[in-house]
């Protein structure tokens, strides 16, 4: 075990160099050809090679090229820097390497700990098995929609699971333009159809026009279709807007329908100062999709499913063949049963760690910092001449272009994301809204500043310049 020992002290060290050079290196660079062929084209050695030399080539080959995600005018998508109390235990995990599948041993009971931490947080009723940890929001999402599925079809007297979907009549849901593509996908998945997927309009701040919402579920149920489910966002992609949350429970509870909220990035939102009033309504969810791999900046990967009733989900997944029958796992089963994972890894350390060593108040500052930046560079942008503010900021994301004089503004926006990347002192992406070309800027990262945005801006404006 020498080798082991000396070889996880160096890598300690290279790890921690890693995270002490980030910010004094380009946010993001292209990677160069030789190590590009490196990457993708060495052959499997035929000898095992030692730790020491891994190392070395993880230093050399792999971590100068990073996606970006751990500077701190990374600005892109939603990808947050690693939170160091989660990136010092994987190593941890990894030696413990348990399937937390279920069983009495620590994983599975240290989950059920850190799941009631992330209901109790954003405010989400936590009924003891009501929640599992999942590789991201996508697969919670499919796990909370097949959930809903077998809800409304058991509801009808049917079983989705026994029979499948067909010569039923078709299940619909109700997403909004600005709602994110993983509710398609999981529709889609799940057999809905992605044409019993309802494009609900949204208003000028790209919220969901919940009259609009009625008025289309009643639509479909005129029409002898099986309107099942509603999936609200609690902070989009594009703009960070929260759909009425509190009008949303109520067409869904007029009409039984499922509500599930996309809180993916944004249900942390709710601890900001002032915008818990923006979340009213979370709390009536029956699902909720919400990632620590985030705002929490928990390693990726790990989102979180959280179910109102837990039993809604055991019906749609639990399936125990004989070989895995544990005549000791208690009344909530095992987590294997609440969705399609059956070895299923050690997310809860890094999430219990991350959320232990930042504390509730290190998590709110967090929060409360982010979308401090985020809206003073909206206040920002409102200032300068040549930008526009596109949408109201209500979490940690703004979306904006820039405008300087006339010509085509929709292809200097849509050109700018990469030209400002490429340049390596900040690193934005881009979006569409309400048929514009549109910047927008998520802020995740701890370390940000005020004089970031500044230099933000004028890279945009020295990229724009370029073009
Ligand atoms: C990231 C994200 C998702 C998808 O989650 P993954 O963790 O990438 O699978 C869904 N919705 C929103 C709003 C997101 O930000």
């Amino acid at each position: 075990m020498d080798e082991l020992r000396l070889a996880g002290a160096k890598a300690a060290e290279i790890m921690a160099d890693h995270l002490a050079g980030v910010a004094d290196r380009p946010v993001w660079r292209p990677v160069p050809g030789d190590e590009l062929a490196w990457l993708t084209g060495q052959d499997l050695p035929e000898e095992g090679r030692p730790l020491d030399a891994l190392l070395e080539d993880a230093r050399e080959h792999v971590l100068p090229y990073p996606m970006g995600n751990g500077h701190p005018r990374f600005f892109g998508w939603v990808n947050s820097p690693p939170n160091p109390a989660g990136v010092v235990v994987e190593p941890l995990a990894a030696a413990f390497n348990p399937s937390c599948a279920g069983g009495d041993h620590a994983g599975p009971h240290l989950e059920r700990a850190v799941v009631r931490w992330l209901a109790e947080l954003v405010g989400f009723p936590h009924p003891p098995g009501g929640g599992l940890l999942t590789s991201g929001a996508s697969m919670a999402t499919v796990i909370c929609l097949a959930t809903a599925r077998q809800r409304a079809a058991l509801a009808d007297g049917w079983d989705a699971r026994e029979e499948g979907l067909s010569g039923r009549p078709a299940m619909v849901m109700y997403v909004t333009e600005e709602g994110h593509s993983c509710l398609h996908k999981a529709a889609q998945l799940l057999g809905l159809g992605a044409r019993n997927v309802r494009t609900v309009p949204v208003d000028a701040a790209y919220r969901m026009d919940v009259a609009a919402l009625r008025a289309m579920v009643a639509e479909d149920l005129a029409a002898g279709l099986r309107p099942f489910c509603v999936a609200g966002s609690a902070g989009t992609v594009n703009s960070g807007a929260v759909d009425p949350l509190d009008e949303i429970a109520d067409v869904a509870a007029e009409h039984g329908l499922w509500f599930h909220v996309d809180g993916a990035y944004g249900a942390l939102g709710i601890l900001a100062d002032g915008a818990a009033p923006h979340y009213a309504g979370l709390e009536r969810a029956d699902s909720l999709a919400l990632d620590p791999h985030k705002w929490l900046g928990v390693p990726v990967g790990c989102g979180c499913a959280l179910l109102r009733d837990p039993s809604a989900a055991r019906a749609a997944f639990s399936l125990v063949p004989s070989y895995l029958v544990d005549e000791n796992a208690g009344d909530l089963g095992w987590f294997a049963e609440y969705g399609p994972e059956q070895t299923r890894p050690f997310r809860a350390l890094k999430t219990w760690a991350t959320m232990s060593y930042l504390g509730r108040s290190g998590i709110t500052r967090l929060v409360n910092h982010t979308t401090w930046l985020a809206r003073r560079l909206a206040e920002l942008v409102e200032e300068a001449g040549d930008f526009e503010l596109l949408a109201p900021v209500t979490t940690s994301i703004t979306a904006f272009r820039h405008t300087p004089g006339s010509g085509d503004l929709d292809a200097l926006n849509r050109a700018l994301p990469v030209a400002v990347q490429r340049r390596g002192n900040a690193f934005i992406t881009g979006t569409r809204l309400s048929g514009r070309d549109a910047l927008r800027a998520c802020f995740l990262h701890p370390d940000t500043t005020e004089q970031d945005l500044v230099v933000l801006l004028d890279e945009i404006r020295l990229a724009a310049k370029r073009l």
